[in-house]
């Protein structure tokens, strides 16, 4: 796509992909910790949207069950505006001056990609622990862990990443055991 890249992208231009990824992986982590589970003034709308979903999914209901539910799961639109418009955007901008156009492109398609594969892992999260999806390596893995999250008495203590959870084993908040009530969805 010449028409939309500067010319052909170099392989060193193509790398811009992982650190990238590395960087949504830890703004997805510090977003949902800080921003989602903490009153924040001026931000307390984010733990409000947010609580809605863990109090839908809780310890007791945590599967998809009706078409409906899965609104309940996939991420308001103001989310993705404002990832967009406070984070994306200013970085892109950042990353054109320094390292040009090919870069920033890159970086942006990368950014969204990580959005939409965060979006469909979530609702494979919340998917029946029996759904033929849970066969692909890593998929129970990312249920179980999402799983955790959603006890009321884990939420605020691990497993924030919604894709492989890099920055949860980084900060030390990823946890598999459920110490608690909570023996795995019903
Ligand atoms: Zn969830
Ligand atoms: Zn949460």
């Amino acid at each position: 796509m010449p028409f939309v890249f500067g010319g052909e992208i170099s392989a060193t231009e193509w790398l811009t992909i992982v650190p990238t990824f590395l960087l949504a992986n830890i703004v997805e982590y510090g977003v949902h910790r800080w921003l989602m589970h903490r009153h924040i003034k001026h931000m307390a709308f984010m733990l409000k949207l947010h609580m809605v979903h863990h109090n839908y999914f809780d310890e007791a209901e945590y599967y998809l069950r009706t078409f409906q539910d899965y609104k309940m799961v996939v991420f308001p639109p103001v989310v993705l505006n404002m990832l967009t418009l406070l984070i994306t955007l200013p970085l892109a901008y950042v990353a054109f001056l320094v390292a040009g156009k090919n870069v920033a492109l890159l970086f942006i398609a990368t950014v969204m990609l990580y959005y939409l594969l965060m979006q469909i892992l979530h609702v494979f999260a919340h998917t029946a622990h029996n759904h033929w999806i849970h066969r692909v390596p890593g998929m129970d893995y990312l249920r179980i862990h999402h799983n955790i999250h959603h006890d009321h008495d884990e939420m605020t203590r691990c497993n924030y990443n919604f894709v492989i959870p890099l920055s949860d084993w980084l900060f030390g908040t990823s946890n598999i055991q459920p110490r608690s009530r909570l023996t795995g969805a019903k």
